[in-house]
């Protein structure tokens, strides 16, 4: 066998997005230099054309991720497709977020341009006591639920679902959703910036409502809703020194590791995004700390992660 070099691990450059609902703790929590205070999004895993993150490091330094995934398929296990999967971003929501809904890939191909549709999931990683997300709608029909978004009966409709830091959500194409105020989450998503945005409290931003996407919504939202309990794992106190798997879509596979001491994976995946959201340490010979974010390509024997923190792992799904 020919002894391949290994590859150093890839550390993104994040892209910041300024928000009407956004805050400051992306620089207060994690240490960026934000570009406001109302700067509600870190994407730190992309590569999607609204925010393509920049290599930190090594000999793709300076390169964009959307170049090195179309390039060295080889650091990614050779994953097929012509958009990188996935993406992950940490999300600061200082006003609660409008009340929103995302297609599927089948809806997106045929409605917008022939995007990926928007399956994406939550770790909660701060939550004011008592926080509640938007979650899921009481509708049982079409008619129900159209008659009920005309005649604004947003009490009646939206169903909401009290978190917690260390809560994980799943959020389905078609699940009615946001996250509410003082809520900072780290999301992982498919590589898609498609939402339609049912309902925005009315809100003017700069003088006048955003606009809503009341069909689009109408065509997309799955009725009835699925019961909220079934998308919501606490995982605050999972065992330490594992890798503790949160969810398999078929999209992304993504788990959390709570390393007290030493953690080591035998790579069984093409490729790792690691978001470190607490602590810092080891990665081999590497070290990190909160507020990194990177790959681990393809090709690794072993991974090991020494220290005291907390990470997510995800990887793409060949689940479908
Ligand atoms: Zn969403």
């Amino acid at each position: 066998m020919i002894n391949q070099k290994q590859e150093s691990p890839i550390f993104l450059e994040p892209v910041m997005k300024q928000m009407v609902w956004g805050g400051n703790r992306l620089r207060e929590v994690f240490g960026y230099t934000i570009p406001g205070e109302d700067t509600g999004e870190c994407w730190a895993v992309s590569a999607h054309p609204n925010g393509d993150c920049v290599i930190k490091n090594g000999v793709y330094k300076g390169k964009k991720l959307s170049e090195v995934w179309e390039q060295n398929r080889n650091l990614f296990g050779g994953v097929q497709g012509d958009r990188f999967p996935l993406l992950a971003k940490i999300i600061d929501a200082k006003d609660d977020l409008s009340i929103q809904v995302h297609p599927d890939d089948a809806y997106a191909l045929v409605h917008e341009n022939g995007s990926f549709g928007k399956t994406e999931c939550w770790y909660v990683l701060d939550a004011p006591v008592g926080a509640k997300i938007v979650i899921g709608h009481s509708a049982q029909s079409k008619k129900e639920l159209s008659d009920m978004i005309m005649e604004e009966k947003w009490d009646q409709l939206l169903t909401s679902m009290e978190v917690k830091k260390g809560d994980f959500i799943q959020i389905d194409p078609g699940t009615v959703h946001a996250i509410t105020a003082g809520i900072l989450i780290l999301e992982i998503q498919q590589n898609s910036d498609v939402t339609y945005r049912l309902y925005d409290y009315d809100r003017l931003s700069d003088g006048a409502k955003r606009p809503l996407h009341i069909e689009k919504s109408l065509d997309v939202i799955q009725i009835p809703a699925k019961d909220t309990k079934e998308l919501i794992r606490h995982c605050a106190d999972l065992e330490a020194d594992r890798q503790n798997l949160l969810v398999e879509s078929p999209y992304y596979k993504v788990w959390k590791c709570n390393v007290e001491n030493s953690l080591e994976i035998k790579p069984e995946e093409p490729f790792y995004i690691v978001n470190v959201v607490e602590g810092d340490g080891l990665f081999n010979q590497e070290i990190i700390k909160k507020g990194d974010h990177f790959i681990i390509p393809a090709n690794y024997e072993t991974i090991k992660f020494v220290g005291k923190m907390e990470l997510i792992l995800s990887t793409v799904s060949e689940k479908k």
